[in-house]
């Protein structure tokens, strides 16, 4: 048996912090695997060190740089100085620091300076723990056009993982097959924590993190909204895609092909029992809805045209004009004789124009209208399946909180219903939905 723990910057920002994730690996002989993120903020306006390393890089690099990063680097000695001294080791990064300053001035590269936090960071969480350090860059492999090479990685880390039992593999970060360091991208960490997950067939993989777990809705609207208990890789993907990001995205692919389970969990609270990501249930979820999520900023385009829906192609043709544009559109409901397009206002704003003379040239439709300042809602469910009524209650609910609802669209799954409304309806709208299925326990 074998967990993988992967600890949160936040959960590392500091001697204190580390202590209680000590306590935590130590109250589980099945904690084998730990991957650590650099450290992170200690406070709301602290640095973290990997925000602290691009930027140390980046003067290094400059002109006078060795001169000029001086404080920047003194300052990220500092922040590992400061937990070493606080868990009591008997360890000196003197040398390790000596060479990352001397490859910053050679111009090591950013992902090279950015990897260097979790890279430091294994080491003294492999010292405090006693654990083997297992260093990234020799076991996770990136291909030469930069994308992750899942399969040589699984090669080699897995018989490496069989030879020990303990060990410290740090996150973020892999290398090239010429042996240069990679990173991924920001968050990376979630990811080398799935990864070394599936090398070693966990049983579980923890990710360890600041909050309880994923939570039904965003706290920047709803007051102290309740914890998903559980939570499938499906619905996951529609929350997060909508804007509900605890876990890097990438991180669910090298364990859902595995079977293993995630559970998100807090280190400053460990005995709450987090949310759990399966890849199917028989748990009934507690509510009817798993989640609510949602992103403003899109635009509507609304095209009609007199016996659209008898003419072949016409659908085609219209989004071939955003595609000509290099546009990627969001959702399509369509009526009888329209069709409406919903896509990233940004994305939209400055080729509006070169899109509307396209879809009237390809498809020549009679109108054409813009809205803007809209946004998505999904409200995400695999109860929604078994319970009737479900769409009933969140329009009859939006339309007691005045919302006008401008758009629907349920998935063929039954997973999630998509609802546009006003930008300035969005806190509103979720408040709503929020309300009539968890408050009001329907
Ligand atoms: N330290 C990296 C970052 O800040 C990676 C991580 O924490 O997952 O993005």
């Amino acid at each position: 048996m074998s967990k993988v723990v992967k600890f949160g910057g936040s959960s590392l920002a500091s001697a204190e912090q580390f202590k209680k994730v000590g306590q935590i690996i130590s109250a589980d002989k099945e904690r084998r695997f730990v991957v650590p993120s650099a450290p992170g903020k200690r406070f709301s306006k602290d640095k973290k060190v990997t925000d602290m390393l691009y930027s140390c890089y980046r003067t290094a690099v400059g002109k006078n740089g060795e001169e000029k990063m001086q404080e920047e680097f003194e300052a990220i000695k500092a922040r590992y100085t400061e937990i070493i001294e606080g868990l009591n080791l008997k360890l000196s990064l003197e040398d390790e620091f000596k060479t990352i300053k001397e490859k910053f001035l050679q111009k090591a590269g950013e992902d090279y300076a950015a990897s260097r936090g979790e890279y430091l960071n294994g080491i003294v969480m492999a010292n405090y723990l006693g654990f083997e350090f297992i260093d990234s860059a020799e076991f996770i492999k990136f291909k030469e056009n930069g994308e992750f090479d899942a399969e040589t990685t699984n090669n080699l880390l897995k018989p490496k993982l069989q030879q020990v039992v303990y060990a410290v593999i740090p996150g973020f970060y892999g290398s090239l097959p010429d042996g240069t360091v990679k990173t991924f991208s920001r968050g990376g960490s979630d990811i080398t924590g799935s990864i070394v997950a599936r090398a070693c067939k966990a049983d579980v993989y923890e990710n360890w993190t600041d909050v309880s777990g994923f939570l039904i809705a965003d706290p920047r609207i709803i007051e102290n909204p309740e914890v998903i208990e559980t939570i499938t890789y499906k619905e996951l993907r529609e929350l997060s895609y909508m804007g509900a990001g605890v876990l890097h995205e990438d991180a669910i692919f090298p364990v859902r092909s595995e079977g293993i389970p995630i559970n998100i969990r807090n280190t400053n609270s460990p005995k709450d029992p987090g949310t759990w990501i399966v890849e199917s249930t028989c748990q009934k979820p507690k509510y009817t809805i798993t989640g609510i999520a949602g992103r403003k900023g899109f635009c509507s385009i609304n095209i009609e045209k007199d016996m659209m829906n008898a003419e072949i192609g016409f659908g085609r043709k219209v989004l071939q004009a955003f595609e000509d544009n290099d546009i990627s559109f969001e959702h399509m409901p369509s009526g009888i004789d329209t069709m409406t397009i919903f896509v990233h206002q940004d994305e939209f704003m400055h080729k509006e124009q070169q899109v509307v003379s396209a879809i009237h040239r390809l498809a020549d439709p009679d109108t054409i209208e813009i809205e803007s300042d809209l946004s998505l809602i999904a409200v995400v469910g695999r109860g929604m399946k078994s319970t009737r009524g479900t769409a009933g209650r969140i329009f009859s609910a939006l339309a007691h909180a005045n919302v006008n609802v401008k758009m629907i669209d349920q998935g063929s799954s039954e997973l999630n219903i998509i609802i546009g409304v006003d930008d300035a309806d969005f806190n509103t709208a979720i408040k709503a939905i929020y309300n009539i299925f968890v408050v009001a326990r329907l």
